[in-house]
C-alpha cells in the first residue's frame, strides 16, 4: 500500500492547511512569499516540500518558518525545506528556542508512552509514529525568537503570536486576523489517533509538559476574534474559537469521568 498523500486546502485566501493522517502544517501566501508554520515528522519532509510545490510555488519561495512548539512532530521534516530555503529565518516564541536547538527535550519518552500503551489507540500511534521518525532527533539551529508581545510578525501573512505556554514551555498558537483564523498547534487539537473524541479537545495530560498550564492556555484563545480554528492535529474547524475552547473543556470533563487505568 503507497504512502497517503497529504491533503492541501485552501481555508481562507492565502491560508493553506496541509493534513496528514499524523499531523497537520500549514503555508500563508503573500504575493509570491511564504511562510511555513511547522513541518511534520522527520517522514515527513518530502512532503513539506511537495506541499510547497503543490499550491504553486518553489522551496526557496519560503521567507520564513515558524514553529508552534519544537516536539519531534512539528519540527522533525523541516530540514530539506531548510536547505531549499536556506535565507528563510526559523522563528519561535523566545522560551520554546532552547527547546527547538535541544539545549533539553521537553517531549514525552518512550517509556512514558509504553505505560500508556495497553490504550490500542496509544499502540497503533506509537507504531505508526515511529515509522514517521518519531524517535529521530530533529534540533533547529536556525531557532530565532520572536520579540515579546511583538503583535503582528514581519512575515508573509503577519501572523499575530499568541503565546499558550503548558504543552511546552513556549509554545505559541498564531492568529491571522485579516481572516479570523487561528493556527492552535497543539494548544487546542481536533482530534488525535489516540484519542476515541472528535472535534475541540486538548491532547492527552501525559503528552503535555504542564498539563494545568495547558488547561490555562485556552483561555488565550478563547477572547481571540477567530471563527477558523487550524490545529496542530485533526481538521479545520469552523466555529468560533471561543467556542471551541468550550467544547474541549466539556471533552477534558468526560475524559476525566472515563477509566484512567488498565481493566484488570
Ligand atoms: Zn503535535
Amino acid at each position: 500500500m503507497g504512502r497517503a498523500v497529504p491533503e492541501v486546502s485552501e481555508v481562507a485566501t492565502g491560508v493553506f492547511s496541509v493534513s496528514t493522517p499524523l499531523v497537520n502544517w500549514h503555508l500563508l501566501r503573500e504575493g509570491r512569499d511564504l511562510t511555513l508554520v511547522d513541518g511534520g515528522y522527520p517522514g515527513d519532509a518530502a512532503d513539506v516540500l511537495a506541499s510547497v510545490e503543490r499550491i504553486g510555488h518553489r522551496h526557496g519561495d519560503v521567507r520564513a518558518v515558524l514553529v508552534t512548539h519544537a516536539h519531534v512532530d512539528h519540527v522533525g521534516g523541516l530540514h530539506l525545506l531548510l536547505q531549499r530555503a536556506p535565507g528563510a529565518q526559523v522563528l519561535l516564541d523566545a522560551v520554546e528556542v532552547a527547546h527547538a536547538r535541544r539545549e533539553h527535550l521537553e517531549q514525552v519518552g518512550v517509556g512514558t508512552v509504553l505505560r500508556h500503551a495497553w490504550r490500542p489507540r496509544t499502540a497503533l500511534w506509537a507504531a505508526r509514529a515511529l515509522r514517521r521518525g518519531g524517535t529521530r532527533d530533529a534540533p533547529l539551529a536556525r531557532a530565532a525568537p520572536f520579540g515579546p508581545g511583538a503583535g503582528a510578525l514581519d512575515v508573509p501573512g503577519a501572523p499575530v503570536p499568541v503565546p499558550t505556554h503548558g504543552h511546552t514551555s513556549g509554545h505559541s498558537a498564531f492568529l491571522l486576523p485579516a481572516h479570523g483564523v487561528v493556527l492552535t498547534g497543539d494548544a487546542l487539537v481536533t482530534a488525535h489517533p489516540t484519542s476515541a473524541v472528535r472535534g475541540p479537545q486538548l491532547l492527552p495530560a501525559f503528552f503535555h509538559h504542564d498539563p494545568a498550564a495547558a488547561t490555562a492556555a485556552l483561555q488565550q484563545l478563547s477572547g481571540l476574534a477567530a471563527d477558523v480554528v487550524l490545529p496542530g492535529h485533526g481538521p479545520a474547524l469552523h466555529l468560533p474559537v471561543r467556542a471551541a475552547v468550550e467544547a474541549a473543556v466539556e471533552a477534558a470533563v468526560g475524559r476525566a469521568c472515563a477509566p484512567a487505568r488498565p481493566p484488570r
